[in-house]
Order: C-alpha cells, then structure tokens, then sequence
C-alpha cells in the first residue's frame, strides 16, 4: 500500500471532474482520472501531471466498474476520496440544441427511454461505483465521498413560485439528481457510525459540454466545493448539500 492517499474521480477525463482531479492532485493525492475513454483519460492524466493515473470506469458497466475496483486494490492498495463527478443531462446527440432538451424534458413528453439513461448514468451508477469502492473507502483513514450534484434537484428550491429556474424543473435531469442527493444521505446515514462522510456539492452553473458551455462559470469555480467537500477534516459534516455560497435545501 502506497503511503500517499489516493482519489478517484469519476468522469475527470474533461469538465468540472477533470478541475477537480487536477486540484486533488495538487492538494497531494495521486488521482485516479476515471474515464469510460481510456484514451481519453490517459490525455487527461497526462495534462495533469505525474500524480495522476488514467483508469477506465464505465460507471453504467458493472464489469467495467468491478474491474476498477480490482486495479485500485491491486495496483494502489487504497482509496481516499471518491468523486462521483460523472453524470449527463440528456442521452442522445451531444450537439442537440438546449431548447430542443428543455421541451423533451417536460414530464408531458419526456422519453422513458431518455429518464431510464440519465438516471442510469447520475444515480444508478453512483450506486454502482459506492458499492464497488466502500470495501477500499472503510480500510482508509478518514474516507470522503462526494456526490457532484445540483440545484436543479431541490425539491424545496423548484417549489418556490418565486424561483424564477423553476419552468427549468423537467423530468429528466433534475429528479436524476433529487434521487441523487437521497441516495447521498441514505449513504451519510449508513456510513456515520464508519467515519465516512458523505456529501452533495453542488458546482454551479459552469461552462462545459454538459450545456454546450453556456454556463457562467469556469471549471476552476465549479471544481471548489466538490473540492472542498473532498478535504474536510473530521469537524467537517456529512449528508450535507451545498454550493461555494453555503448550505442548499434538499
Ligand atoms: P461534462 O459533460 O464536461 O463532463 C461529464 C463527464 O462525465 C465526462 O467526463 C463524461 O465522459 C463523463 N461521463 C458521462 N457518462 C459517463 C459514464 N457512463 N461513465 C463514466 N463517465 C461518464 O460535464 P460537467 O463537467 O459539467 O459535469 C460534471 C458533473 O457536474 C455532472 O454530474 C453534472 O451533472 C454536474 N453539474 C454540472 C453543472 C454545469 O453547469 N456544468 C451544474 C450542476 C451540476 P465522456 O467524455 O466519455 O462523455
């Protein structure tokens, strides 16, 4: 086992997740940039710098997954921090316009197909990739879980008239990532008693693939409470949800 603790982000070959793997591997892990491309990680890695490692993760792909695991246990003997970075907004061409995404999103019209993909990916896989990690996470000394999540899943925030985002509140994306902050504290509670804490970051409205980059924030902005939430220390809380501006209602 090596001394240097180690993390793993999942989906860091690009966007928010590969900010954030490049500000752990700063702050003194080797990071582990999980990418479903290895090719991609490996560039990715790359960019970073000697403390980070390319491993291909699938978060949908059980074997893909179970193999990551393996590795990590294999070539590193621990693991740190988990970043459940990896997630979508919609399945499909990647170039669709946003106001083409935002009317299949309504719950009128959405497709099962496109909700069952999303929710594949932002909830089912962060299930899948906790499973597979919590053996590695309870060995380590003070293990941290984030969850990368978003506003657009408050119930509270969307069941505000006043909330000006609330026409924004579809079937698709946004209850992805309401069913991920439960399953974040359904694991908070769990994992308590462990010393493992586990939270919900939310990065903010950032410029990236995810929406064709109208998003008004850089990488290094939306990579700081993930980040944050990654280094606490054993004052720190869990089952929390929050941006760089504070607590966020569930
Ligand atoms: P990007 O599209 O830039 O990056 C998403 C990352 O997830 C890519 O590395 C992508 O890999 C990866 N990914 C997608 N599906 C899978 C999969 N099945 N297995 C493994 N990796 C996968 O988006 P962002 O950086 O913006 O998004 C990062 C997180 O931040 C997401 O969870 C998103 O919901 C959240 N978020 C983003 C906001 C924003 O404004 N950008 C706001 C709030 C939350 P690949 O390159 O192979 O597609």
């Amino acid at each position: 086992m090596q001394d240097k603790p180690v993390a793993l982000v999942t989906g860091a070959n690009k966007g928010i997740g590969h900010q954030i793997a490049k500000d752990l591997a700063a702050h003194g892990f080797t990071v582990l940039v999980g990418s479903r491309s290895l090719k991609n990680g490996e560039e990715a890695a790359k960019s970073i710098g000697a403390d980070a490692r390319a491993l291909q993760l699938d978060v949908t792909n059980q074997a893909s997954v179970d193999a990551a695991a393996e590795h990590i246990r294999r070539e590193l003997g621990r693991l740190d921090v988990l970043v459940n970075n990896a997630g979508i907004s919609h399945a499909g061409n990647p170039d669709r316009p946003l106001e083409e995404i935002a009317e299949s999103c309504r719950p009128s019209v959405a497709s099962l197909d496109e909700v069952r993909s999303v929710f594949e990916t932002n909830v089912f896989g962060v299930i899948a990739v906790t499973q597979a990690m919590l053996p590695l996470l309870r060995e380590a000394p003070a293990a941290r879980i984030v969850n990368v999540s978003s506003e657009a899943g408050s119930l509270t925030l969307n069941a505000d008239p006043a909330n000006p985002h609330r026409p924004m509140f579809g079937a698709v994306y946004s209850p992805s990532k309401t069913a991920l902050n439960a399953v974040t504290l359904a694991f908070a509670i769990e994992l308590e008693s462990a010393g493992i804490k586990v939270n919900a970051a939310c990065p903010g409205f950032t410029g990236t693939d995810l929406n064709n980059f109208a998003g008004t924030r850089t990488v290094e902005q939306g990579a700081r409470e993930p980040v944050r939430m990654a280094l606490l220390d054993e004052n720190g809380p869990t089952g929390t949800f929050s941006n760089e501006d504070g607590p966020l209602p569930w």
